[in-house]
């Protein structure tokens, strides 16, 4: 909360960070409130407002079945289970994304940090952020959230 005060009120620090609304085209565009329909409450925060779940209170931080994570938003590949890691954060973590194409990466310097926000290349979603403290073979850390995600199972 004391950050957020922070980021919220002081005035040359909101000025630097202002969170331009760039004019991105993605192939999926839907207004929020055709999001909110589809989307459960939680989905909509997370991956529509760049919010944050809690860790270890989403699906998949300790889901161990083979399959592929998809946006929830569009339904499009994101991450397979055979890059996911323990991370020990509480949210689900790879060192590589299914396809390089499939996300898009970000800078975003809320809460005065400058992290890269990792976003679905297809429809804008927030997924989470990428840190370089991965494992091998990639070096990164794809922390992600669960409301982001749809998990499908395969055998
Ligand atoms: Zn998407």
């Amino acid at each position: 909360m004391f950050l957020i005060s922070v980021f919220m009120i002081g005035p040359s620090c909101a000025q630097k960070n202002k969170k331009e609304k760039v004019a991105e085209r993605f192939a999926v565009t839907k207004t929020d409130a055709e999001w909110r329909k589809q989307l459960t409450t939680e989905q909509f925060a997370v991956a529509r407002k760049a919010g944050t779940e809690n860790p270890y209170s989403g699906k998949y931080w300790d889901n161990h079945e083979k399959g592929i994570y998809k946006c929830i938003s569009c339904g499009q590949d994101l991450f397979a289970s055979t890059t996911k890691f323990e991370s020990g954060t509480g949210w689900p973590s790879f060192y590589q994304p299914i396809k390089k194409q499939n996300v898009l990466e970000k800078t975003d310097r809320a809460y005065g940090m400058a992290r890269t926000e990792v976003v679905c290349s297809r429809c804008g979603a927030h997924l989470g952020h990428v840190f370089d403290d991965g494992p091998k073979p990639t070096g990164l850390r794809y922390c992600m959230n669960s409301a982001s995600m749809d998990f499908t199972k395969t055998k």
